[in-house]
């Protein structure tokens, strides 16, 4: 067992940070934990800030991780509101906070997460333009979206990823108008590809959502802070009163860049390169959350996940990890959404250009059934729309990575669980 007299230091309050934490303790370390973060609220959960928080259907006080009573009864010591802006990995110190406070820690953990990209054109400074990843955004664009459809104005979107498909479909529960530009010919093609793809854009047409497909933004409009209008490369002007960018996000490795920790390749989704028990290029140092780039036994590749399940899990394993615990980080990626009446769950990992076949199995036309992404056979990925409790099936099939029978995968009446016994 690790000293009791050693420091463990968290870097990030989200999920993965506040997690990590909690199972320091449950595992039993009884040294110091510090967890220091730049956000002032306690740490929260964001999958609520674009569906029940900003649609006013989940309280304030659902969001966050534990309640923030928590933190001083197990003895995590809290530093809300300050950044950490320098690692020395040789005197094993990191510095935070306006006054330059220096703490000495015996092993680090980096769960500084992401932030959302910035649409580089014309007018992003006026006020009605909006990115969402923090509780205050989503507070903030409640409020847009509430006056924008007691006003019947506009909003335009600039992504149809995740992000953007739940805003428009928030924004339309309040009634605003919305339009969606979106640089490929369907929503969500990076990770789900066309053939599903379209179910998400039939569904927001479904709903009053307008698509500009195979358009980028090139500019935004306004006056005295206001927006106008929102500008296309192919010269079409849409009228807007708000413009909400959900161009994706970025990891934010600027401190273990700075202190020389090695990073994985942009092109391959970045982030900080961790092994499979989450340390980083410096053995004291882990790394875990959207912001981690780890290599997956399974798929056999580096992947870096933005996904809510990543940081519930990746958090603790990091923990254990610091611990000393020999344990291999390897979930089956796995989130999920919910827009309007259709709520899915997706496991796993085919982007276009991996699979070779997409197997539906039950009714897409009711929006009710599961697709599976298939290469050789193997299955890659699924996703269940308005299916549940199948997500243990579907990741016993990836995890498998046995050859199944297709026809049998697509027949309902085939129980899912026979397919995985005959598999693994
Ligand atoms: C609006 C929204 C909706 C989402 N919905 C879903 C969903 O439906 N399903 C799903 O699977 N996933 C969803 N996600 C993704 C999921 O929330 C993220 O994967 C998850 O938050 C990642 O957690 P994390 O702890 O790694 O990072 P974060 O939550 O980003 O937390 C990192 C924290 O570290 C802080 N920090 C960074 N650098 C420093 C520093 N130098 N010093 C101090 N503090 C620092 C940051 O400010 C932040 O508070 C959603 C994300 C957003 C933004």
């Amino acid at each position: 067992m690790v000293d009791a007299d050693q420091t463990f230091v968290i870097v990030g309050g989200g999920l993965a940070g506040a997690k990590a934490a909690e199972t320091l303790r449950t595992e039993g370390f009884t040294g110091r934990v510090i967890l220091i973060c730049d956000e002032r609220d306690h740490p929260y959960e964001r999958p609520p800030l674009s569906k029940g928080y900003l649609l006013g259907k989940e309280e304030r006080d659902s969001v966050f991780v534990h309640e923030p009573a928590w933190y001083a009864r197990h003895d995590v010591e809290l530093h809300l509101g300050q950044t950490v802006d320098a690692i020395d990995r040789a005197a094993r110190t990191v510095r935070f906070g306006d006054d330059g406070t220096t703490v000495h820690y015996d092993k680090l953990l980096l769960a500084t997460g992401a932030e959302p990209r910035r649409l580089d054109v014309p007018g992003t400074d006026l006020a009605g333009v909006h990115h969402l990843r923090r509780l205050a955004h989503s507070e903030r664009l409640k409020g847009v979206l509430s006056s924008l459809g007691r006003d019947n104005g506009h909003l335009v979107i600039a992504g149809a990823g995740w992000i953007g498909l739940e805003i428009a479909a928030a924004a339309r529960q309040y009634g605003a108008e919305v339009t969606v530009v979106h640089r490929g010919q369907t929503p969500l093609h990076s990770v789900l590809g066309p053939e599903l793809g379209q179910l998400f854009a039939d569904l927001h047409h479904e709903h009053g959502v307008r698509f500009h497909f195979g358009a980028t933004l090139t500019g935004i409009t306004g006056q005295d802070g206001m927006v106008l209008a929102a500008r296309t490369d192919d010269g079409e002007e849409h009228p807007a009163h708000a413009v909400l960018a959900a161009i994706g996000a970025a990891p934010r490795v600027a401190l273990a860049e700075a202190a020389g920790l090695e990073l994985a390749d942009p092109a391959a989704g970045g982030g900080v390169l961790v092994d499979e028990r989450l340390r980083t290029s410096d053995p004291d140092v882990y790394a875990a959350g959207d912001v981690a780039s780890f290599p997956h036994g399974v798929f056999g590749t580096r992947l870096r996940v933005e996904h809510w399940a990543n940081a519930l899990n990746g958090g603790p394993a990091a923990a254990r990890s610091m611990l000393g615990r020999e344990e291999r980080y390897d979930r089956v990626p796995y989130f999920f959404s919910d827009q309007y009446d259709l709520g899915m769950e997706y496991s796993g990992w085919a982007p276009p250009g991996s699979y070779d076949q997409v197997v539906i199995r039950g009714d897409a036309g009711k929006r009710q059934f599961i697709a599976f992404w298939v290469k050789e056979g193997h299955v890659l990925a699924g996703m269940n729309v308005n299916v549940w409790d199948v997500t243990g099936p579907i990741q016993g099939m990836i995890r498998s990575r046995q050859p199944v029978d297709t026809e049998a995968l697509g027949d309902p009446h085939v129980p899912l669980e026979s397919l995985v016994a005959r598999t693994s």
